[in-house]
């Protein structure tokens, strides 16, 4: 049977975009329909956005610590409406390079809610296209648990467009966005508080970086709450927002931003005329071919629920596109040693297993770590600490795990994967000659281990 296109992809965010301009590129007949935004989550309301008001938020230290250098400076003053108006502008431009690079790779774009009629037959705009094989790659929406008054909170898709900064912000959560969302209020001025259910945020991370950051947080003026949850949000006469927690505790605020995951976005996809599982989390079940359990309907990226990241979205959408149209070139998504970072003030960056991963999965593991105020604060009053560690296997000297927090962790984190991915061992950190005077020398000077 002759087919409208060899690919259908419903989603233009960082795995559509990538496996349609790259099957494109192959030679297929690729269409992708977009019913929101071109480039997705990550370009309109996630990773862009979202670092261009940390950098706005970390202005505030900067301006602090600009004396120590001599400067002196009338006192700052921040207005979150052009911050707001400027990021915009920016998110708009990037809007109109994901247009080009699909129409210039071949690709036909779709502007509209798609669905699934038939495991060959996508709907949109009241018109129906064929395809020998149809992507799903419709990422994930933020989830608010459903308490009473949660429809007064906002989720990360509403703070990238309110119309003032509040005055008080109480964050829910302990995820990546909730710690990176609460550095950008605290940081542009909000009183910020910080609210998670668990003993410790990001859980999942090494408990030394954990540790580091709420320390340093706390050092900041951040209102850290653990243990806590919410039970109800009131709305008073004057719009503020009163906040009951599990324990009793009343608090008052007068924003409460939920980041409590995400959830796969099928809504009104027409997955009912398919054959396509879901897992027990409600997130659409493929195989390591990124295959459901419909054989011509694949998926990927944040709706297969196993790594949220764009550069995995990414990395899946040329997996599927090399799979499907140049088998030849095909190589399998690695998993292992993903570096990643949170943009909290101060940054993570981290590759590799934990402490915690390393002692669980049977390593002698030794443990290098060291702690030091950064040099560029030694003229200033701020006590901000850096921490870097190092897991290691004693046995083979293998590098496990680099963990940093402290500037620009994310930047240095990045070579850092190269090498444990490469299979670094610590002699080879050992022999690697420091760039001075930088903090990532830091990670090869460590000498003696702290712990066994
Ligand atoms: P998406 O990028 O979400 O794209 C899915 C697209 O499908 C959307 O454009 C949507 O409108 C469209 N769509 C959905 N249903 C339909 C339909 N039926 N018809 C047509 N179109 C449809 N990751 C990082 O690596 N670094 C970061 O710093 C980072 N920061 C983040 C900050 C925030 C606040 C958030 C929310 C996420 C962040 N992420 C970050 C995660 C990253 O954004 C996602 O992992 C990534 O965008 C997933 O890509 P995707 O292609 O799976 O889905
Ligand atoms: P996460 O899954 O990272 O964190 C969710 C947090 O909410 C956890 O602390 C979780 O607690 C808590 N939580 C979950 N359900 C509830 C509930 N019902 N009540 C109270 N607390 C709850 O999700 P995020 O929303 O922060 O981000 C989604 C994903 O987006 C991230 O996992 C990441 O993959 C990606 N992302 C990446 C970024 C980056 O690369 N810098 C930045 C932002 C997002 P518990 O731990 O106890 O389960």
């Amino acid at each position: 049977m002759a087919y409208d296109f060899d690919l259908y992809v419903i989603g233009a965010g960082s795995g559509g975009v990538r496996a349609a301009r790259f099957a494109a590129g192959f030679g297929a007949k690729v269409a992708v329909a977009e019913s929101r935004y071109l480039g997705g989550t990550c370009v309109n309301v996630g990773c862009v956005p979202k670092k261009l008001l940390v950098y706005g938020a970390h202005f505030a230290e900067d301006f602090e610590q600009a004396s120590g250098f001599g400067w002196s400076l009338d006192e700052a003053q921040f207005d979150w409406a052009t911050l707001i108006a400027n990021k915009d502008r920016e998110i708009n431009r990037l809007n109109g390079i994901y247009r080009n690079l699909l129409v210039n790779s071949g690709v036909t774009l779709h502007e509209g809610h798609a669905k699934i009629v038939d495991p060959h037959q996508v709907e949109i705009n009241g018109e129906r296209f064929t395809a020998r094989n149809i992507l799903i790659a419709t990422g994930g929406w933020p989830q608010i648990p459903e308490i009473p008054g949660h429809e007064h909170a906002i989720s990360s898709n509403q703070a990238f467009f309110l119309k003032e900064l509040p005055k008080r912000v109480l964050v829910v959560g302990g995820g990546y966005i909730a710690v990176e969302f609460a550095g950008i209020f605290h940081g542009l001025g909000a009183q910020t508080s910080l609210l998670y259910r668990g003993e410790l945020f990001l859980r999942g991370f090494d408990g030394s970086v954990r540790k580091h950051l709420q320390e340093e947080l706390t050092k900041r003026g951040m209102n850290l709450q653990f243990n806590a949850d919410i039970e109800r949000i009131d709305k008073q006469a004057d719009g503020s927002l009163k906040v009951t927690l599990k324990d009793g505790r009343q608090l008052e605020t007068d924003c409460v931003f939920y980041a409590t995951g995400r959830r796969p976005m099928l809504d009104n996809l027409g997955l009912e005329n398919t054959g396509v599982k879901l897992d027990k989390k409600g997130f659409v079940e493929v195989d390591e071919l990124y295959q459901t359990a419909e054989p011509s309907i694949l998926a990927l990226g944040d709706v297969i629920g196993r790594v949220q990241l764009t550069p995995v979205a990414l990395a899946e959408g040329m997996a599927v596109a090399r799979r499907l149209f140049k088998p030849e070139q095909y190589r399998a998504v690695d998993y292992k040693m993903i570096p990643t970072a949170v943009f909290s003030l101060p940054n993570i960056g981290t590759v590799g297993l934990t402490e915690e991963e390393a002692r669980e999965a049977g390593h002698d593991v030794q443990i290098f770590e060291s702690r030091f105020r950064p040099m560029k604060l030694t003229l200033t009053e701020c006590q901000e600490r850096t921490l870097m560690k190092l897991v290691v296997d004693a046995k083979t000297d293998k590098v496990l795990g680099c963990h940093m927090v402290g500037p620009e962790a994310g930047e240095i984190v990045q070579g850092l994967a190269i090498a444990l991915k490469a299979g670094a061992t610590k002699r080879d950190f050992d022999e690697t000659i420091g760039v001075h005077p930088t903090a990532a020398e830091e990670f090869v000077t460590m000498r003696t281990p702290v712990a066994g």
